[in-house]
C-alpha cells in the first residue's frame, strides 16, 4: 500500500477532472469568504489609530467615521461574504459527491465483471464495505483537501501581507512556530494513514463476518450458535475498536501539538509586541490589528493538520479501492474473440486438467469427452469428485490449467464470453432468485420478452398455476434469495427463466434432497420440457434421470473412470454399479 497512494491520488484526480468547475467555484467562494473578514483588523486599526486616538477629531467626526466604517463591513458582510460562503460549500460538496459517484459506479462494475475465483476469495460483505464505508472516506479528499488547500494559501499570503505592511519584525515573530507544524504535519501523516487502512480492513473482515451470519441467520438458530456467533463478532469488533484507537491516538496527539504550537504563538507575539509598544515601536492599534490577525493566520494551519488526517484518511481508502479496480479478472476476452453464433451444441473436451489455484491439488486430471448436440449427458460420482468443476468449466467460469474445451469446435478461449454465456442456461441446486417481483425475476432470463414469452415460459415451468393463486400474480414479491416462496416454486420460477433464455446448452444440478412428491413430479416434467432440443449436462442424483441419460460419464478424483449409458455401465462390474446399488437400494 505504502508508495502507491501518491500514485493512487493523482488517479483519483482524474475522477475530479471533468468536475474542476466546481473545484475553482469552491475555491473561489472559499478565498473570498476568508478574506472578507480580514478587513475587520485593518478597519479596527485605523478606526483605532485615526479615529479614536486623534485628538483632532471632534466626537460627530468620530462617530460618524465609525458608522460608515463599521456599517460598510457589515453591508459587505451581508451582500458579498454570504453568497460567496455558500457557493464555497455547495460547489466543494457537489465536486466531492460527483467524482466520488464515478468512482463507486466504477468500482461496481469491475466488482461485476470478477472472475468466480474473486468472490470465493473475498467475502461478500467486505466487498460491499469497500462500496460503501472506503468511497465515503473519499468523500472527504475534494470536499475538504482539495478546496481548503488553494484556500488557506490565498488566506496565508493576504494576512502574510496585511502583517508585512505593518511591521516585518513581528511578522517574523508570528511566523516562528511554522517549522514545527511542518515537523507535526510529516511526522503523523504516514502513521494515521497505516492505522487508516488496518481500520477500513477490520471493517471489511467485520462487515463480511456480520453479512454472512445474518444471511446464514437460519442455521445459527439452529445449532443454537448464537453465543459463538456473538463472541466472534465481539471479537472482529474488538479488532477493529483497537485499530481505532491506534488511529485515535495518533489523531489526537497531532491535534493536540498543533494546537499547543497555535495557543503559544499569539502569547510570543504579544510579548514581543508589548515590547514593541512600550518602547514606541509600535502603535496600540497596530498591536490589536496584527493579535487580530493571529487568529486567521493560524487557522489555516491548524486546518492543516486536519487536513493532514483527512488526507491520510482518504489515501488509505483510495488504496483499497484502487486494489480492487487494478485486480484483473482471471477470464477475459481476447482481442479477437468472436461472438458465439448459430450454435448447434457440440460440447467437446480435450484433455482438460484444472486446479483451482496454482498451490492446490489438480481437481480434473486429462479429462475428454464429446457431448453431442442434442445429447443429456449425465454426470455421476461420489461427491467431491468433480462434477460441479466440469460444468463451472462449461460457463468457462474458470479456464482449463490444461487442455481445451470447444463448443462447434471453437475454443471456448476463442469467444466472446457474453455470447458464451447468453447460450448457456442454468438451472441449479439451491436456486437463487433476486428480492423483488416474480415477473421482474423471470426476466432476468430475457429482459426484453413480452407477456406471451413470460406467461409460455412460466407455463413450460409449471409455474403458472401457483404464480395465478398468488393475490399479486406476477407482481408479488418474492423476498431476500425468493425466501418468500417455497424451495418448489423458486425452482419452478429458475426453470421458467431459463425456458425464457432459451439457450442451446443447458446446465442442472440436481436437487439431493427430495422435495414432496408433487413438487418433484412438476419440477421433473418441467425439466423433460427443457431439455428437448438443448445439450444437457446433469449433475444427477435422481436414477430416472440417470437411466434416460444418452451418455453417463463416471467421476472419481478428477478422473472420469468410465462412460457409457445406462445398461452398457450396468454390465460392466465397476463404480457405476456400486452407485447405482446404493442409489436404487
Ligand atoms: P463435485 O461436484 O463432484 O462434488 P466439485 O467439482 O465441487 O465436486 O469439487 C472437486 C474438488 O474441487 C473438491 O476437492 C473441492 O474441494 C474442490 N473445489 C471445489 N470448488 C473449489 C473452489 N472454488 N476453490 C478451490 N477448490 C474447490
Amino acid at each position: 500500500m505504502n508508495g502507491t497512494g501518491n500514485h493512487n491520488f493523482l488517479r483519483f484526480l482524474r475522477y475530479v477532472a471533468p468536475y474542476k468547475r466546481y473545484v475553482i467555484l469552491a475555491v473561489i467562494g472559499g478565498i473570498v469568504k476568508f478574506t472578507v473578514p480580514l478587513l475587520v483588523p485593518q478597519v479596527t486599526q485605523t478606526l483605532l489609530d485615526d479615529v479614536f486616538l486623534n485628538e483632532a477629531l471632534s466626537t460627530n467626526d468620530k462617530l460618524r467615521a465609525l458608522w460608515t466604517q463599521a456599517g460598510g463591513l457589515m453591508l459587505i458582510f451581508i451582500i458579498i461574504w454570504t453568497p460567496f460562503t455558500f457557493m464555497r460549500h455547495y460547489y466543494s460538496g457537489k465536486a466531492g459527491q460527483k467524482s466520488v459517484f464515478d468512482l463507486r459506479c466504477d468500482l461496481y462494475y469491475r466488482i461485476l465483471r470478477m472472475s468466480a475465483s474473486f468472490f470465493t476469495r473475498n467475502k461478500s460483505g467486505g466487498i460491499v464495505s469497500r462500496l460503501i464505508s472506503d468511497i465515503q472516506l473519499v468523500q472527504n479528499l475534494v470536499g475538504t483537501a482539495l478546496t481548503n488547500i488553494w484556500m488557506d494559501l490565498s488566506a496565508l499570503v493576504v494576512i502574510l501581507f496585511f502583517l508585512f505592511r505593518i511591521d516585518w519584525q513581528i511578522t517574523l515573530v508570528a511566523l516562528a512556530t511554522f517549522p514545527f507544524y511542518l515537523y507535526v504535519f510529516r511526522m503523523f501523516q504516514s502513521r494515521i494513514r497505516r492505522s487508516t487502512y488496518q481500520v477500513q480492513e477490520e471493517i471489511s473482515i467485520m462487515s463480511g463476518n456480520a453479512q454472512e451470519k445474518i444471511a446464514g441467520s437460519t442455521v445459527v438458530r439452529a445449532f443454537t450458535q448464537e453465543k459463538h456467533e456473538e463472541k466472534s463478532f465481539f471479537q472482529d469488533s474488538e479488532h477493529l475498536f483497537n485499530s481505532e484507537m491506534q488511529r485515535i491516538r495518533y489523531q489526537s496527539t497531532s491535534t493536540a501539538t498543533t494546537g499547543l504550537l497555535t495557543r503559544l504563538a499569539p502569547l510570543i507575539v504579544l510579548l514581543y509586541g508589548g515590547y514593541s509598544v512600550i518602547s514606541g515601536r509600535l502603535s496600540i492599534g497596530e498591536l490589536v490589528a496584527v493579535t487580530m490577525y493571529l487568529t486567521p493566520l493560524y487557522l489555516p494551519l491548524e486546518r492543516f493538520t486536519e487536513l493532514n488526517v483527512v488526507l491520510a484518511n482518504s489515501l488509505a481508502a483510495l488504496d483499497r479501492i484502487f486494489e480492487i479496480i487494478d485486480e484483473k479478472p482471471e477470464i477475459t476476452d481476447k482481442k479477437d474473440a468472436k461472438p458465439l453464433t448459430n450454435v448447434s451444441g457440440n460440447v467437446h473436451f480435450n484433455n482438460v486438467s484444472f486446479r483451482y489455484d496454482p498451490h492446490s491439488p489438480e481437481v480434473l486430471n486429462n479429462i475428454s469427452f464429446t457431448a453431442q448436440a442434442g445429447q443429456k449427458i449425465a454426470l455421476v460420482g461420489p461427491s467431491g469428485s468433480g462434477k460441479s468443476t466440469i460444468i463451472s468449466l462449461i460457463a468457462r467460469f474458470y479456464d482449463p490449467t490444461q487442455g481445451t474445451i470447444s463448443i462447434d469446435q471453437q475454443p471456448l478461449t476463442n469467444l466472446k464470453q457474453k455470447s458464451l454465456r447468453q447460450n448457456i442456461g442454468m438451472v441449479l441446486q439451491s436456486p437463487i432468485l433476486f428480492s423483488g417481483t416474480i415477473r421482474e425475476n423471470i426476466l432476468y432470463g430475457k429482459p426484453k420478452a413480452t407477456e406471451t414469452e413470460i406467461k409460455n415460459a412460466c407455463k413450460a415451468a409449471n409455474a403458472l398455476e401457483f404464480i395465478a393463486a398468488l393475490p399479486d400474480g406476477f407482481d408479488s414479491q418474492v423476498g431476500e434469495g425468493g425466501a418468500l416462496l417455497s424451495g418448489g416454486q423458486r425452482q419452478r420460477i429458475t426453470i421458467a427463466r431459463a425456458f425464457l433464455k432459451d439457450p442451446k446448452i443447458l446446465i442442472l444440478d440436481e436437487a439431493t434432497s427430495a422435495l414432496d412428491s408433487e413438487s418433484e413430479r412438476l419440477i421433473q416434467s418441467a425439466l423433460e420440457r427443457l431439455m428437448e432440443g438443448r445439450t444437457t449436462f446433469i449433475i444427477a442424483h435422481r436414477l430416472s434421470t440417470i437411466v434416460g441419460a444418452d451418455k453417463i460419464i463416471v467421476m472419481q478424483n478428477g478422473r472420469i473412470v468410465d462412460t457409457g449409458t445406462h445398461k452398457e455401465l450396468l454390465n460392466r462390474d465397476g463404480l457405476y454399479r456400486n452407485l447405482y446399488e446404493e442409489v436404487a437400494a
